[in-house]
């Protein structure tokens, strides 16, 4: 613990070297899983419990309150590092190193797992009770502290490093800074309209913006609820989304976030329990909307079909929003306006964005800049737009853009444009007439090279899963020495039909050569726990099997 004592910290201006301090002490912190039952207000709590549990461990009582102190008052100094027990234990292990964290926290549960790691990481574990779970009410506090944190240099120190989904490749830590998590916060409570009224429902991991910017840090600042569930079950959530037969003291709730698999196991929920009965399907159809004021997709793309389902279910229009763990948020649907199926909106206030051209040389062209400020979009095309539509690589730029890769200069560099605008490596559509920006998918994958044509995966899904009996549905370029790459379809039927059948159906609403060549019929799409499918995996597996 150093040199600091309970005893400096007591006039308030004084704080911050002795935060200064304790960061430099405990650099990162790896946070396994610390959701609990029924978290009502606040989980920050945590920070008392965890000093008792760090008063115990060290027998330094006043370095233990002082270490209260500091999470409590400043909860997010420390650079925290939330990982998940859903990751194989190899990965957690990964994280502890690759983050270089000095301590591990972690709850009752998980302690058996957590050990392990400990043991083999020589890291030192904090096992929290249970009773931090407790409801307590300081979320205005988080909101002083981050406001007050505007006039401390501390903005510029690293708040957070968040692993990457591992989509396409091994995760990489990805350090958000103070001003990054602060800006994330401060854009997304504008464009949403979070409020003080507001209580959410959490079941999302913690370990990835969604989770933890978007879904609690937001509600934190506001002083609004948050409800989490031990795990994610649709029964349950359908139950507390409708705010039925939940507890007494359980808020009704005004904001839901989840990735498009959540929605696609809810509406299987829905037809298992409710479908057939009248009552409960008038009940949903009526209610939902004007309980939930709020129901947010992201983190993968929503097919049209999807959101179709949703809505004719729950007569609720799914607001999308585009982002990264390198970003934070950067595009959205409006909050007031209409949301148009397929697109994912416009640039959040401060957020500048480049759709991009690779030349020869290997530098970019900008084929078109837009910013939003205010709500007011503010687009320059360079080009003239082929068939209302603008298509290239988007580059972002703005204070919500994270700081670096963590120990990976190289990587960071490479990542970077000249002029230090993040190279997202997706590719987006600006439509002209809609003044709306569409996912396109990620430039490596989805971006499918057949016969001289470009073709977008994401597009070619949408339109098989609105076929009655597709339930899901993956697209990948296959390599392929006449065609560049072969578009492949791995698809899940709800009952046999042939595959003829499909490709007839398909004829009539997109280009020949957007039709896969290939079909392959399995019984699931392996996705992870962001809902995200591993391409890359699909196709060697493909490529292994000698097909
Ligand atoms: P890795 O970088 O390790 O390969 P990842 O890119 O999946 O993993 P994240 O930062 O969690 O890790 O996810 C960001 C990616 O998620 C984006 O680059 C984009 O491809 C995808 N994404 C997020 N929101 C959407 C959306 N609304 N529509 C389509 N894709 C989305
Ligand atoms: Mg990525």
């Amino acid at each position: 613990y150093g040199d600091f004592q309970f005893s400096n910290i007591a006039p308030k201006q004084n704080l911050v070297p002795v935060f200064h301090k304790a960061t430099q002490f405990f650099n990162n912190v790896a946070l396994c899983d610390s959701v609990g039952n029924y978290t009502y207000g606040n989980i920050l709590i945590a920070a008392t419990e965890l000093s008792k549990q760090i008063s115990q461990k060290l027998d330094n009582k006043s370095n233990a309150k002082c270490f209260s102190f500091v999470l409590t008052i400043l909860p997010t100094l420390l650079h925290t590092v939330p990982v998940s027990s859903s990751h194989p234990q190899s990965m957690i292990e990964y994280f502890a190193n690759d983050s270089e964290s000095k301590l591990l926290i972690t709850v009752p549960q998980y302690s058996e797992l957590m050990h392990t790691v400990s043991t083999n990481t020589k890291k030192i574990l904090i096992v929290l009770d249970n009773n931090f779970r407790k409801s307590t009410t300081v979320t205005q506090n988080f909101k002083q502290n981050l406001d007050e944190l505007q006039s401390t240099n501390i903005l510029n120190k690293n708040a957070l490093i968040i692993y990457t989904s591992g989509t396409t490749g091994y995760p990489k830590g990805v350090v958000l800074t103070h001003k990054n998590v602060t800006n994330q916060i401060h854009t997304l409570v504008d464009a949403w309209r979070w409020t003080s009224n507001d209580a959410i429902l959490h079941i999302l991991p913690l370990q990835h913006i969604h989770g933890i910017v978007n879904a609690l840090l937001c509600p934190l600042y506001v002083g609004a609820k948050c409800v989490m569930l031990p795990n994610f079950d649709p029964n349950d959530v359908w139950v507390h989304l409708l705010g039925v037969k939940t507890k007494p003291e359980c808020p009704k709730i005004s904001v839901f976030m989840a990735v498009p698999t959540v929605y696609t196991k809810l509406i299987e929920e829905y037809k298992v329990s409710f479908e057939n009965d009248p009552k409960i399907h008038e009940y949903i159809k009526t209610n939902l909307k004007t309980k939930v004021r709020l129901m947010v997709s992201g983190s993968a793309p929503l097919s049209i079909p999807l959101y179709e389902k949703w809505l004719e279910i729950t007569g609720h229009r799914l607001l999308e929003r585009y982002g990264m763990s390198e970003i934070g948020m950067c595009l959205s649907q409006l909050y007031d306006s209409e949301r148009e199926p397929g697109y994912v909106g416009v640039p959040l206030n401060g957020c500048s964005v480049r759709l991009t051209e690779k030349s020869d040389d290997g530098n970019y062209n900008t084929l078109l800049e837009c910013t939003s400020v205010n709500d007011n979009m503010k687009v320059h095309l360079n080009v003239k737009p082929t068939e209302d539509a603008v298509i290239g690589e988007l580059h972002v730029c703005g204070s919500s853009v994270f700081k670096e890769y963590y120990n990976k200069p190289d990587i960071t560099q490479q990542e970077f444009t000249n002029d230090n605008w993040f190279k997202t490596g997706d590719t987006c559509q600006y439509s002209v007439g809609k003044k709306l920006f569409k996912m396109l998918g990620r430039t490596s994958l989805d971006i499918i090279k057949t016969g001289g044509y470009k073709v977008s995966a994401l597009e070619i899904e949408t339109h098989i899963l609105s076929h009655p009996n597709v339930i899901d549905c993956s697209i990948v370029g296959v390599p392929n020495e006449t065609w560049g790459q072969v578009v492949t379809a791995f698809v899940v039927f709800n009952q046999n039909i042939s595959i003829d059948d499909l490709q007839t159906f398909l004829k009539g609403r997109m280009p020949p050569y957007w039709i896969p060549k290939t079909f392959k019929v399995v019984t699931t799409i392996p996705k992870n726990i962001m809902g995200k499918v591993n391409k890359t995996e699909l196709i060697s597996t493909l490529l292994n099997s000698g097909e």
